[in-house]
């Protein structure tokens, strides 16, 4: 038995679950998980804090060796949580994955009692406009990327808990009162 409780936490991209992250850490003694991935950094993304950045021979070396949680393919780039992190972790308190929902459901399956939270959106519409209206991409880009977090949405039935973020400060207060009840609703 772990003493902590595993809580992930989803949601389409832009809809703040980062933000909702931080202010957690900041209120409450949780470890949050740096996963590995194969896709570059971004400016201002540090080594080992932002995540662990390895080649895709390493990534796949460490599916072999039975290293991580869960891992999924996002984007053509690999993503995965340390199995060994968490589990240690797991051991002394609460721990905190923010990853996409093909890897929550496998952590889903291998952890039971884990607590699975769906961040949402106010307005869908608003925040597809949103991901259509960044940068310079190309319209294939921008289309993918908004059909992925309409996919996302569509997998918030099999989450434990839904939470709207429409209010930042309430919507932290919700996970946190969800991550101390410490137990799935159903
Ligand atoms: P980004 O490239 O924008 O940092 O992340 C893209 C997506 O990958 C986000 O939805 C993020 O939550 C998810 N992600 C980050 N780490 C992991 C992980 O370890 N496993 C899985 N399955 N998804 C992750």
């Amino acid at each position: 038995m772990s003493k902590g409780t595993l809580l992930v936490l989803s949601g389409p991209s832009g809809v703040g679950k980062g933000t909702i992250v931080g202010e957690i850490l900041k209120r409450r003694k949780v470890a949050l998980s740096v996963s590995c991935t194969t896709r570059d950094p971004r400016e201002g993304e540090v080594d080992g804090k932002s995540y662990f950045f390895i080649s895709r021979q390493r990534f796949e070396e460490l599916i072999k060796e039975n290293g991580f949680l869960e891992y999924s393919k996002h984007f053509d780039n690999y993503y995965g949580t340390p199995r060994k992190f968490v589990e240690e972790k797991l051991q002394e308190g609460d721990v905190i994955l923010e990853i996409e929902v093909d890897g929550a459901l496998q952590v889903k399956k291998a952890h039971p009692d884990a607590v699975l939270v769906m961040i949402e959106p106010p307005d869908r519409q608003a925040l597809f406009a949103r991901l259509r209206g960044r940068g310079t991409e190309s319209e294939e880009r921008i289309e993918s990327r908004v059909k992925r977090a309409d996919y996302e949405l569509s997998k918030a039935p099999l989450y434990d808990y839904v939470v709207v973020n429409d209010d930042l400060g309430k919507a932290v207060g919700e996970v946190i009162a969800i991550l101390e009840k410490g137990e799935r609703k159903k």
